[in-house]
């Protein structure tokens, strides 16, 4: 029996993208409302546990901000238009930005202004967290058109004494022993990074509901960076207990997949992950090895934590061009790409569950299968041939050193496969656990 219900890939993929539409509008950023909104939203499937950090907290080496408001930003020409608004994108506000409201020249509004000159159409993605600045973004185009005279520019923000807001959901499973699910909740209308992360885990964790499992899962959805320093340096705790976790981001697009070992390289995590990939049938998958660069895995791996947890992406982030831009919208990431990465993480998280150790009962000689019905039904198609083949992989090494992992990892045959041609084994009286 699976842990999770074999949901039809149609239904699953449109029930994570519907949730990543719903909170793909919203403005968030490592503090403020728009979290909070988001955390609202996503509480609706499951049950979430809300903490808040206090602004000036200490966090390791770190500082919790203060909180960000944005109430309203725009750009007037002379006639007193709305040229850039705030309501139009909230991507044309530098993310954190400071307030400002002034009448200035277009030289010196230049000088606060962000755009790619490469991707003259889009809109970038851009923050100032920890140097207070103000700013815009805008497409290439639209700056080079301005002509020169004075512009209002107004951005009604504040930075306040507040906090940083988290959410976190506990699964409980027969063991204390738990998995880390980790997405960042930072960035605002950005639909691969990282509404459909925030939305693929949520998903899981409604589906996890009601079902009996080993692990016991927990759901961390906080700001990248400052958030799993703040979660970390409060559950420091309960750090011991994790034996398996996962960061999850960009997994709407058709790219990858992409999975990033842990730091440990060899963590059980980065072995079924890398099984899933490899049998995932993708061409484009790509195997990393860990790096202290990428998104809160980076915390986790940290020398003073070193937890077993890598990156699951589809496009690696920073390698797609609509990273970090307008064109990374709900246009980009398709039903069908949620879908299969939600198969993929459901899978190795699966064979987390599933893994045991046998131990061949009868390892003088090959045991006789046709005797117990095990060889009866290889007729010679494909498929029968493979499931004889798992039956042999198992008998052989299982001596009690190998887990079922392994087996699949050294025979080449899907987990899946492995799994089932140990239970049959088992049954027939030829395996125990050892
Ligand atoms: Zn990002």
């Amino acid at each position: 029996m699976n842990i999770w219900p074999q949901i039809e890939a149609d239904d699953i993929g449109a029930e994570i993208f519907d949730l990543a539409a719903e909170i793909f509008p919203i403005c968030r950023s490592i503090t403020g409302d728009g979290v909070r909104q988001t955390l609202d939203i996503l509480g609706r499937h499951i049950d979430l546990a809300r903490h808040e950090v206090p602004s000036g907290s200490p966090a390791f080496d770190w500082t919790i901000p203060n909180e960000w408001v944005i109430r309203d930003a725009f750009i007037k020409d002379k006639a007193g238009r709305r040229i850039v608004d705030f309501a139009a994108s909230n991507l044309h506000v530098l993310n954190y930005s400071a307030p400002v409201h002034a009448t200035i020249a277009l030289a010196e509004l230049k000088q606060h202004v962000f755009t790619l000159p490469e991707q003259p159409d889009l809109i970038p993605y851009r923050t100032s967290y920890y140097a207070e600045r103000w700013g815009f973004c805008m497409s290439h185009k639209q700056l080079i058109a301005l002509p020169e005279g004075e512009y209002e520019v107004c951005i009604d923000s504040e930075l306040k004494d507040g906090s940083l807001s988290y959410g976190e959901h506990l699964h409980r499973g027969n063991s204390d022993r738990e998995i880390l699910l980790y997405a960042h909740i930072c960035h605002p209308s950005l639909a691969n990074d990282n509404c459909s992360g925030l939305a693929l885990l949520t998903c899981l964790a409604r589906h996890l509901q009601g079902r009996t499992t080993r692990y016991s899962y927990r759901f961390v959805f906080a700001p990248g960076t400052i958030g799993s320093l703040a979660w970390l340096s409060r559950n420091e705790d309960k750090v011991p207990a994790i034996d398996h976790g996962l960061v999850v981001s960009c997994v709407g697009d058709g790219g990858g997949p992409t999975y990033k070992r842990s730091r440990r390289g060899i963590a059980i995590i980065d072995r079924a992950m890398i099984h899933v990939v490899q049998h995932s049938g993708f061409a484009n998958q790509k195997l990393l090895d860990f790096s202290p660069y990428g998104y809160d895995e980076r915390q986790f791996c940290s020398p003073g934590f070193n937890m077993p947890v890598g990156l699951f992406q589809r496009s690696a982030f920073a390698t797609f061009p609509e990273y970090h831009t307008s064109a990374d919208n709900l246009d980009f990431i398709r039903p069908e790409h949620l879908a299969s990465s939600y198969r993929m993480i459901s899978d190795a998280l699966e064979i987390i569950e599933k893994d045991w150790t046998p131990l061949n009962l009868s390892p003088k000689g090959e045991p006789q299968l046709g005797r117990r019905g095990l060889y009866a039904d290889t007729g010679g198609n494909k498929s029968t041939g493979q499931n004889a083949m798992a039956l042999l992989w198992v008998l052989n090494l299982a001596d009690g050193s190998n887990s079922l992992l392994a087996i699949a990892e050294r025979s080449g045959i899907a987990f899946s496969d492995i799994a089932r041609a140990a239970g049959r084994l088992r049954e027939a009286g030829l395996l125990a656990e050892a």
